[in-house]
């Protein structure tokens, strides 16, 4: 099934230049890119995208670390894409990426670890809606 994902580059990585690489992977591995931005996120974006981790410890620091320095928000499509893309950015911890992931290749640890990717169609749907209207998406 096509389907489109939700994908971020997180500021670690934009600040490493890291955009290009980044996108050479994600084209590798079958995944087309068919809108892409650079923003730098505000305080109030970043707290409404990571919302449903708002009890967590590390809340405080996600928002901190998002909004540090530009990110790339982007939609994927392809088959199966949102499954696809997290094989593709590997485990969210670093140490627990396999070999060839965007992970394993880039993140420098588990909160600077280099991409976002939707973890299911509807939250999907959700996260593409927040950044891009329909006519900024071409596929
Ligand atoms: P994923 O991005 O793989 O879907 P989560 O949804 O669990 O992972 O977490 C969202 C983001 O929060 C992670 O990508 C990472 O940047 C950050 N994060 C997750 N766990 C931790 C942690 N233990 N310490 C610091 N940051 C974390
Ligand atoms: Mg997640």
């Amino acid at each position: 099934m096509t389907q489109r994902t939700f994908s971020i580059i997180k500021p670690d990585a934009t600040k490493r230049n890291l955009t290009g690489k980044i996108n050479a992977v994600i084209e590798g591995a079958g995944l087309r890119i068919i809108a892409q931005r650079r923003i730098h996120m505000t305080e109030g974006q970043a707290k409404r995208f990571y919302e449903v981790h708002k009890e967590r410890p590390f809340y405080g620091e996600l928002v901190a670390t998002m909004t540090s320095a530009p990110v790339v928000v982007q939609v994927l499509e392809g088959e199966n894409a949102v499954a696809r893309y997290r094989e593709v950015m590997g485990a969210t911890n670093p140490d627990q990426a396999a070999e060839g992931t965007i992970r394993k290749l880039f993140a420098l640890n588990v909160g600077e670890n280099s991409v976002h990717g939707s973890d299911s169609l509807e939250n999907a749907a959700i996260e593409i809606a927040q950044f891009f209207s329909e006519a900024d998406i071409v596929g």
